[in-house]
């Protein structure tokens, strides 16, 4: 998910080709740094590359200490506020091996060890790349390694319960309480996250939901209430709510891709208006950052 963070250092992107995306191999972009179609796709589907946005090193965000999160390109979703839209396509980034991957994330055990931390895959979607993310996961955490995945659940249901095994925390966007809303503020639809929602709760996965409060798009009383209602039923896995107040950090991006950004004129909410979405959910029960 890009719905910003903070504590953020960027990493050099890995060595590796740099790639237009799909453009590459179509004769755009430099000679010597192309890849053509097919290839790309063929390492998508076996995941043995993906094409990744970034990566940073961050601190009590993404999940529990030090995190290594790695932000992959696509994601099947539109959100009106989405902070990194340039991720939203298979459009740019580094296309990079995933053995290469693995390896990068194993360097930083011993900070993880000694912060409680981990890898967490972001994104776009992390589980747009599925074969590829799969595959991460599965060979960091069983390195010793805990990892995360940052989720709207759109895509849940690609997971097997093999796959979730290798997930110790799911952090999970549930970007509207209503499906119409949902729909408003995405382009898609709310049902696969709830039925995602609710397959974790029976696992007694553990989960993080993130909710984005957008004044005049996600903050009406009826909506926040509709979420907290959907949150307060995982109670069991859920260990905690962060509610993010919207802020228009993305608004450069969107213009520089071309694409219509319809929040230019939204502020960011009162922080008297935060704390009272975050009592809504304080009030069924949940721990509420
Ligand atoms: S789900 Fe996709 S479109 Fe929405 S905020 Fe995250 S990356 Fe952006």
């Amino acid at each position: 998910m890009a719905d910003g963070t903070n504590g953020v250092v960027k990493l050099a992107p890995e060595q590796g080709e740099r790639v237009r995306g799909i453009a590459a191999g179509l004769g755009v972009g430099d000679e010597r740094d192309e890849i053509t179609r097919p290839e790309l796709l063929q390492a998508r589907r076996t995941g043995d590359m993906a094409l990744v946005h970034s990566w940073e090193l961050v601190t009590a965000v993404d999940g529990p200490g030090t995190r290594m999160t790695m932000f992959l390109s696509g994601c099947p979703l539109r959100c009106q506020y989405c902070h990194n839209p340039d991720t939203m396509r298979m459009m740019n980034g580094t296309l990079e091996r995933l053995d290469e991957a693995v390896e990068r994330v194993k360097r930083y055990k011993r900070v993880f060890a000694a912060t409680g931390g981990g890898l967490t895959v972001s994104g776009g979607e992390p589980l747009f790349q599925i074969a590829f993310t799969r595959r991460l996961l599965a060979e960091v955490h069983a390195a010793g390694i805990h990892t995360a995945i940052d989720t709207s659940g759109f895509l849940g249901a690609r997971l097997s319960d093999d796959d979730l095994d290798n997930i110790d925390l799911v952090l999970l966007d549930v970007k509207s309480g209503d499906p119409v809303t949902y729909k408003n503020v995405t382009t898609r639809e709310l049902q696969p996250t709830l039925d995602f929602g609710d397959r974790l709760n029976k696992m007694g996965k553990p989960v993080w939901v993130r909710f984005v409060l957008v004044p005049g798009l996600t903050d009406a009383a009826e909506n926040v209430e509709n979420v907290a209602s959907i949150v307060a039923r995982w109670k069991s896995n859920v260990e905690r709510v962060e509610v993010l107040p919207f802020h228009n950090m993305g608004v450069d991006k969107w213009k520089d891709l071309g694409f219509t950004y319809n929040l230019e004129g939204t502020q960011p909410p009162a922080p008297e208006d935060v704390e009272a979405a975050r009592e809504v959910f304080r009030a069924k029960g949940l721990t509420v950052y």
